[in-house]
């Protein structure tokens, strides 16, 4: 989960307890020793769109929320890692399946659940490689068809699918 300012109680420089201050135009914890400042920074995700034969590569979440629910492949971005490495390794690590990118589709922001994602950042991809089979943060990996969807997981999940599909006509009135 991110870092809030609220969590913050002692500079991680020095270990003097902070004090609030505004800086940079907002309060935020400062280090009255050693200068330190707080910047609470929006955590990261990169996700992957794949589709092949009409179909859409979907994952089943182990994690709560949403557990047993589905999305896309996705994860979070590590500290000095590329978004688009961060897309293809988490497609990897959840379905078996070495991916291309071939753009970005859209990036969304809005936290969905008390540990997700600020930013989410979704790639169109190409299957170049692999062998189907879940793994890491999904206990099933999947093709659907965009008419025969499973219960979906985030709204951005069903935002992105229902814009970016290369079969969106087909998508039902109930989705
Ligand atoms: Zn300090």
């Amino acid at each position: 989960m991110p870092m809030r300012a609220e969590d913050v109680h002692y500079c991680p420089r020095c270990a003097a307890p902070v004090v609030l201050q505004v800086k940079f135009g907002r309060e935020r914890p400062v280090c009255p020793s050693c200068g330190w400042i707080f910047f609470a920074d929006p955590k990261v995700a990169a996700a992957v769109l794949v589709e092949q034969d009409g179909k859409v590569l979907l994952v089943r979440r182990v994690n709560e929320p949403f557990r047993g629910l589905w999305t896309l492949p996705a994860g979070f971005v590590n500290a000095e890692e590329d978004p688009a490495e961060a897309a293809i390794r988490e497609c990897l690590e959840e379905t078996g399946l070495e991916v291309t990118l071939c753009g970005i589709l859209d990036i969304r922001h809005g936290r969905e659940h008390e540990r997700g994602a600020d930013f989410v950042i979704f790639y169109r991809g190409q299957v170049r490689g692999g062998l189907l089979r879940a793994g890491d943060d999904a206990d099933a990996a999947a093709w659907f068809a965009i008419n025969g969807l499973p219960e979906l997981a985030f709204q951005s999940t069903r935002y992105i699918l229902a814009r970016h599909s290369s079969h969106v006509e087909n998508i039902s009135k109930s989705f």
